[in-house]
């Protein structure tokens, strides 16, 4: 096979997955949906998963446990406050919320954890940060990024951006 039919960076890779926890839970996956397209190389997943794809050629199935370090973050144990004014007066700052702050490190995803009177309590952590991911994943379609998905970061078309 040659190095044009597997995963490298540059191309739209369309893939079936569940994730699971260490319990065995199921916390996401595309069974009974679409599969979700991805431009490798431009982190649209977590770098664990990302690199264990590289190489590999439709009809491939893996099982990859992705380390925290390599998933969603190790998680710090800080919160952190907001002035609730930083917000738009009329968002609804609802629980699990993401958004991204400006800091000095750039932007940065945060999630809201409670508001109490003028403070919103943030945590910086993503929801499934320290958590070891177990993906079952299976390589469905592999094609060729356009210069237009690899400017943008992301593919377009089914199972892609849609705008
Ligand atoms: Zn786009």
């Amino acid at each position: 096979m040659s190095s044009a039919d597997t995963v490298a960076d540059q191309k739209v890779v369309t893939i079936h997955y569940t994730l699971t926890n260490d319990a065995g839970e199921t916390l996401d996956s595309s069974d009974g949906n679409d599969p979700m397209a991805y431009l490798h190389g431009a982190h649209n997943i977590v770098p664990g998963l990302e690199s264990e794809l590289a190489g590999k050629s439709v009809g491939d199935e893996l099982q990859v446990v992705v380390a925290p370090a390599d998933g969603y973050g190790v998680r710090v144990p800080q919160m952190l406050e907001v002035e609730r004014s930083s917000f738009p007066e009329d968002a609804e700052l609802v629980q699990g919320m993401q958004f991204v702050a400006e800091t000095e490190d750039g932007m940065v995803p945060l999630w809201i954890d409670h508001v109490d009177g003028d403070k919103v309590h943030v945590d910086p952590n993503h929801p499934l940060a320290g958590e070891n991911l177990h993906f079952k994943v299976s390589i469905v379609e592999l094609r060729d990024a356009t210069a237009e998905e690899i400017e943008h970061g992301h593919p377009h078309g089914p199972g892609g951006h849609d705008h």
